[in-house]
């Protein structure tokens, strides 16, 4: 029996096939673990939203060089971003409830005067319980201020992945993204990117100019790797995009973390996880939000790519094991 419609005349509704979809529920509380941002640079309204939205544990960058303001950067410099992450860390916890832990690393996009005496504190910093990796680090092209010889830079990540070997760490690559074609160029008479507060006219010729720079910079990445004899399944490429997906996928074994909190920067979004998805199975891929306080970036977008991935066509248990079993596993979280 058709049930009677109390509207005045029949509406949409009166007109739905009766296969109404089964709806996924279970993905408005979904655990979720953002396994790459820089959280202690936002605003506490930022870093509620992560609660609000349902975050379960995060991993907290700090090796960047956008955030020392001397250039070029010394040792002290990037151990004072460590040491106020180590500072602020456990109160974040304790104000919004999630799990947020440390990954400390040294950044290549500016060269470092004096890498050797942060490597070797580095590994008191290993040992601390909150740093769960080592990173962000990762062979880059060309560098912000001043150049820093592509051979130099890769010791300097070798060093590291020794480190994080040591102490069983995974690390976490930052992995030169190619970035989509503007619609338009912007007056340059502005100097920073919009969006990105960063001096554009300070970026040096690039240190490595092949066919596919951002291509050979992973491939030397991976390299490092072997030779510090560190597992390739405790590398997570942290901004995997079209460039480095298939190698990445069918000539390691890394884990690929794709960047979805600035896709208008990046380019990449839900669509291209899903594809990836699709193509190589779950068990390798992660999403995270890079959010930072430099950049117009979204602490909901883990959140917004859960409905998305689903919308795609990707299976909710699909979507659990890369918003969540895959970093937790990999970064001892959540436990
Ligand atoms: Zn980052």
């Amino acid at each position: 029996m058709t049930a009677p419609h109390a509207t005045v005349r029949p509406t949409d509704a009166a007109h739905l096939d009766e296969s109404d979809p089964e709806l996924p529920t279970e993905l408005l509380n979904v655990p979720w673990i953002d396994p790459h941002n820089h959280a202690h640079t936002l605003s506490w309204e930022d870093r509620e939203r992560y609660a609000l939205a349902g975050c379960r544990s995060m991993v907290m960058v700090s090796s960047g060089y956008h955030w020392t303001p001397y250039k070029p950067v010394e040792a002290s410099d990037i151990r004072f971003l460590w040491d106020d992450a180590v500072n602020r860390r456990r109160a974040i916890e304790r104000n919004h409830f999630f799990e947020a832990k440390l990954s400390l690393g040294v950044h290549t996009g500016v060269r470092i005067e004096d890498p050797d005496e942060l490597l070797a504190a580095m590994d008191d910093y290993c040992a601390l319980d909150e740093v769960v990796a080592v990173g962000e680090t990762g062979v880059t092209p060309s560098q912000h201020v001043e150049r820093w010889d592509v051979d130099e830079q890769q010791a300097v990540v070798q060093a590291q992945m020794e480190l994080a070997a040591d102490h069983d760490l995974p690390v976490l690559l930052h992995t030169p993204n190619t970035t989509p074609e503007a619609k338009r160029e912007y007056r340059d008479d502005l100097g920073v990117t919009p969006g990105y507060e960063k001096n554009a006219g300070l970026g040096t010729d690039p240190v490595l100019d092949g066919e596919n720079p951002a291509l050979e910079a992973v491939k030397r990445d991976v390299e490092a790797a072997a030779d510090a004899g560190l597992a390739e399944e405790r590398v997570v490429a942290s901004h995997a995009d079209a460039n480095n997906t298939e190698y990445l996928m069918t000539e390691t074994d890394c884990y690929l973390s794709y960047t979805i909190g600035h896709s208008w920067l990046v380019g990449v979004d839900a669509a291209d996880v899903a594809n990836a998805i699709d193509e190589y199975g779950p068990e390798r891929i992660m999403i995270d939000t890079d959010t930072a306080n430099v950049l117009r970036t979204d602490p909901y977008a883990v959140k917004r790519a859960i409905f998305e991935l689903y919308r795609y066509g990707i299976d909710v248990d699909d979507i659990r094991t890369v918003v969540y079993e895959n970093p937790r596993d990999v970064f001892g979280l959540a436990e």
